[in-house]
């Protein structure tokens, strides 16, 4: 008899689902059984995964929602809830970058920054953690970054979000621990997906080297010399997603070529 897939009956609900590092954990997860619930403001390319998930088999819903908006996270994850169960995984990996120089910078930016890339943790995971609590079981797994761990130039809004995220990963992780809920970031480099192509449009367009230039300095920010692939990225996800993978909680792991030891 073929083994039941690894996460048959589980519901996973990943935000920004709709392109990138997202769509890989959707799929991926979705490859290995979980239903799936795909939430980003662009119906077209969440509609679009939730399709590519059927396909594997398995149960999915797009549902669009602005995951800044915490009316609209209550209601995604109701809908999700009803249409398929209360998310068992959770990814909070809606996210967006930006650069800037400190110094006279937008505060719109600042503020915009900080709410995608880390209220919007705290308003998906307020909204799932009570269904996980009553079935005292749980996974949620946070997109950080290298910038959770490390500062660089022109990227304070970025950086500050991002730590901020690998900081609530811990706290939620003790918090959450009687009800066996683990609470875990994926810190990656830079990964090949269309936030990274608008990071290497910005250098085009600031200093006019080629867009072949551009990105070879991405590339060379890993002593790889490559982009990390959003597949790499799921692996992870998937990993944590697990059964076996119970005793790891509040941990941060890097994805990034050996860019960043710590
Ligand atoms: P993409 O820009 O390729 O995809 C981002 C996803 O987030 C999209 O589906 C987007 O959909 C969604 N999203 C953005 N804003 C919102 C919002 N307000 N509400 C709901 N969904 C939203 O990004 P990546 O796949 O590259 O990145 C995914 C995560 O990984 C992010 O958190 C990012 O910070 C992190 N990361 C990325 C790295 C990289 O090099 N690419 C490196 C390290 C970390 P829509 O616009 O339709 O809403």
């Amino acid at each position: 008899m073929t083994p039941a897939p690894e996460f048959a009956g589980r519901c996973a609900l990943v935000t920004g689902g709709g392109r990138g590092i997202g769509r890989a954990i959707a799929l991926a997860l979705a490859a290995r059984g979980a239903d799936v619930v795909v939430t980003a403001r662009t119906a077209a390319e969440i509609d679009a995964v939730a399709a590519e998930a059927r396909a594997l088999g398995v149960r999915a819903e797009a549902v669009p929602c602005d995951v800044t908006n915490a009316e609209e996270v209550a209601c995604m994850v109701v809908a999700a809830s009803e249409r398929l169960r209360p998310p068992d995984i959770l990814v909070n990996n809606a996210g967006m970058g930006g650069s800037h120089k400190f110094a006279g910078h937008d505060d719109a930016l600042w503020h915009r920054l900080l709410a995608i890339n880390l209220t919007s943790v705290y308003y998906v995971s307020k909204a799932c953690v009570p269904a996980m609590i009553a079935r005292q079981w749980g996974r949620i797994i946070n997109l950080g970054s290298i910038a959770s761990k490390a500062g660089s130039r022109y990227m304070a809004a970025y950086t500050a979000s991002k730590h901020g995220v690998l900081g609530l990963t811990r706290a939620l992780a003790v918090e959450l621990l009687p009800y066996h809920i683990t609470v875990n970031c994926i810190c990656p480099g830079y990964v090949d997906t269309p936030m990274t192509d608008a990071a290497i449009a910005n250098v085009v367009a600031r200093t006019h080297v080629s867009p072949e230039d551009a990105r070879h300095t991405f590339e060379r920010f890993s002593p790889q010399e490559r982009l990390i692939t959003p597949e790499e990225v799921a692996h992870v996800a998937v990993m944590l997603a697990g059964e076996d993978a119970r005793g790891i909680t509040g941990q941060a792991i890097n994805v990034d070529g050996g860019m960043v030891m710590y």
